[in-house]
């Protein structure tokens, strides 16, 4: 399959999409990005990297940092995690506190906002430097020293972050937050500015679509099951409100963060990252939603 002809098909048949989505405002430090950049990368099963457009730019993680914090939990505390956050789709905005109250401070599942801060609670609680833990762990899987925290989008967000302030002392009155918020907040705002490329990307998510094991660094990261059920959470809730229509228009396990970008993996076969810095209206990258459809459709790959 000639991956490069195919990534340089998709890029020109998406770029009408260009200036028809809106970059993130709601983080002051996210308006800034110029909407019309546009990258990706695909890293196939056997270590061979394509790539195109803007793909070694750096952006912010934000919410795909979500999958990592959950990997981290997965392999401190193991399934315990499930009693303290669900596994359904959300039906609702990333950020709603709707469904708090009706469901007594159990979030949905690990990928909204709310289910995010109970995995950085159980981060804060199960190691001694979550941040720092964090950071290496997202360096390693990259082989790139270099990844950093970008404390100005941290901190902008931290600034203006007033609903996850919310959703955390929610929480906390429900019990299900034991260390404070500040704590929790801290490490969520910082998990969310991680600064990376989609060839870091690519790297960092590749365990998942090895079923587990990070092949660079001949490491077992999570069992195979506890893979299969992180991928399994990528399709249904990954995507939040549109995670259906994505796993139908298509068929790959993603991961999506307002910063842009998304991740997607077809479990042994490949990872892609796409990155284009404009959002629907349900927080997704639109012409990496594109893109990612155009891709199964025209490789007939998919993980069905
Ligand atoms: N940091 C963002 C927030 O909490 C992450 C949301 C996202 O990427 N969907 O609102």
């Amino acid at each position: 399959m000639d991956f490069n002809k195919i990534l340089a098909e998709i890029a020109e048949e998406t770029k009408y999409l260009q200036g028809k989505g809106k970059v993130a405002n709601y983080i002051p430090a996210l308006a800034q990005v110029d909407g019309n950049q546009f990258g990706m990368a695909l890293l196939t099963a056997d270590g061979e990297l394509f790539e195109y457009g803007d793909s070694a730019v750096n952006f912010s993680l934000q919410s795909v940092s979500k999958v990592l914090t959950l990997t981290i939990a997965f392999r401190e505390i193991g399934t315990v995690v499930w009693e303290r956050v669900g596994r359904e789709p959300s039906g609702n905005p990333f950020n709603s506190l709707i469904q708090l109250e009706k469901e007594k401070g159990i979030p949905r599942n690990p990928f909204i906002n709310a289910g995010a801060l109970v995995i950085s609670d159980i981060l804060c609680s199960a190691l001694e430097n979550p941040k720092e833990y964090l950071l290496d762990f997202v360096q390693k899987r990259a082989q790139n020293p270099l990844i950093k925290y970008d404390e100005v989008v941290a901190i902008s967000e931290k600034e203006h972050g007033y609903l996850n302030v919310a959703l955390a002392n929610y929480m906390k009155s429900f019990g299900n937050i034991h260390n404070t918020p500040e704590q929790i907040l801290d490490l969520y705002f910082n998990q969310c500015s991680l600064s990376m490329n989609c060839n870091d990307l690519v790297r960092v998510f590749s365990f998942i679509a090895n079923r587990g094991f990070d092949s660079n660094n001949k490491e077992r990261i999570l069992s195979r099951s506890h893979s299969k059920r992180l991928s399994s959470l990528m399709l249904t809730c990954g995507m939040y409100d549109e995670s259906g229509d994505f796993a139908f228009r298509v068929g790959m396990s993603g991961k999506s963060g307002v910063g842009g970008g998304i991740v997607a993996t077809i479990p042994g076969k490949l990872t892609m990252a796409v990155w284009s810095p404009e959002l629907n209206s349900f927080g997704n990258s639109l012409r990496g939603v594109m893109a990612l459809e155009l891709f199964t459709t025209k490789t007939g790959m998919s993980i069905f």
